[in-house]
């Protein structure tokens, strides 16, 4: 990649606050490298929503799909509902594009404190399916405003989907430590967590060289906060997947450093990469978000576009500008704000990439 054409969504919130820090460190690494960015700045979320009635234009998919790669901050505000601004931007995005893949990294830097008591190295990576499970439009509400009153909420998981996101785990198991977990319910759920367990235990067939293990969700969390140092990729359902997404984060210290890539790996469709946190009404406004989400997602992006050098280059200023203890956002115990902490990593990667 010499060039690639992204397309920016700053969203709501703290989005607008960590999205310029993101693009200011993706450019110095950029330029290190000689890689030529454009940016498409689109102003979507529940500011285009009070304007215009709706997240996102009509032709919005469109917009973007010629990109690269979209760079998200956060989307949601309190002014539209959450149903609303989640089904009517991201959820598209990430269906329309086949990002079926969500893949989010967990580390424990040095200079960022646990609240666990003896944590351990921690380096593992959720993938979460992305694209079908619980989060479907199947269902409904029946008899109302009766005694009678119910509603049904259908998971849909297929073969196709199951299959693929696991392939994928698989193979970043593969690169990794050999060792792969799988998040299942299979003894409450008894129809499509048997069905993952099905998939699982099928596409493990493939992958004789990588060693498996599965745990129902309750328990797994508890695995989390006691042995986080023992994982190495875990595979989960999309509701299962985004539960441990936030608390492996919580385990590393704060929300705020953590990334996420909405993968399409055949590279068919552009991904898109985008922090694990939200838009964080109550610090919204402040400069003092903890823009290495962002960031970190900006390395991603990079990675994804083939600048492994340029990726690899803004991890490693995140990590020498967390080890110092200098400029840490009030979410990791500092004071500094979000944009001294953005600047401390672009010139990190400036000086010495
Ligand atoms: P979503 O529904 O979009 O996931 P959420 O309601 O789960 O959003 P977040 O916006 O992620 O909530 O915020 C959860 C908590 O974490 C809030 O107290 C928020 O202030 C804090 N938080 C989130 N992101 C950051 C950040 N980048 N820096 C510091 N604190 C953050
Ligand atoms: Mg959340």
């Amino acid at each position: 990649m010499p060039s690639a054409k992204i397309a920016v969504i700053e969203g709501d919130g703290i989005g607008k606050e960590v999205v310029p820090e993101g693009v200011k460190v993706v450019e110095a690494a950029a330029r290190v490298f000689g890689i030529d960015l454009t940016w498409d700045h689109l102003d979507w979320g529940c500011d285009h929503h009070a304007r215009l009635g709706r997240m996102m234009p009509e032709n919005g998919l469109d917009r973007i799909a010629g990109h690269d790669a979209i760079f998200l901050g956060a989307i949601g505000w309190p002014t539209v509902s959450d149903v609303e601004s989640l089904w009517t931007l991201l959820m598209p995005i990430r269906r329309n594009f086949q990002q079926y893949v969500n893949l989010r990294p967990v580390r424990l830097f040095d200079g960022v404190a646990s609240p666990l008591a003896r944590p351990g190295a921690i380096d593992f990576y959720i993938v979460r399916e992305n694209n079908e499970g619980e989060y479907s439009e199947v269902g409904g509400r029946m008899f109302p405003d009766t005694d009678q009153e119910m509603v049904i909420q259908d998971t849909v998981l297929t073969r196709f989907g199951c299959d693929r996101v696991m392939k994928f785990a698989f193979e970043l198991a593969r690169k990794r430590k050999r060792r792969l977990t799988s998040a299942t319910k299979s003894n409450g759920i008894i129809h499509t967590m048997p069905f993952w367990d099905e998939r699982f235990r099928a596409v493990a067939g493939d992958f004789p060289d990588i060693a498996t293990e599965q745990y129902h969700i309750d328990i797994l969390t508890a695995h989390f906060v006691r042995r986080p140092s023992s994982f190495d990729v875990v595979v989960a359902s999309n509701l299962f997947g985004d539960i441990l997404s936030d608390l492996g984060p919580a385990v590393t210290g704060t929300i705020g450093i953590a990334p996420s890539a909405n993968l399409n790996p055949e590279r068919r469709f552009p991904s898109m990469f985008e922090p694990v946190h939200g838009s964080a009404p109550d610090i919204a406004g402040k400069n003092i978000a903890n823009p290495i989400g962002q960031i970190w997602s900006g390395a991603m992006m990079l990675e994804h576009l083939g600048a492994k050098d340029a990726a690899g280059a803004i991890v490693a200023a995140i990590e020498r500008v967390l080890a110092s203890g200098e400029n840490l956002t009030p979410d990791m115990g500092g004071n500094a704000s979000t944009t001294a902490l953005g600047q401390a990593i672009a010139d990190a990667v400036s000086i010495h990439p």
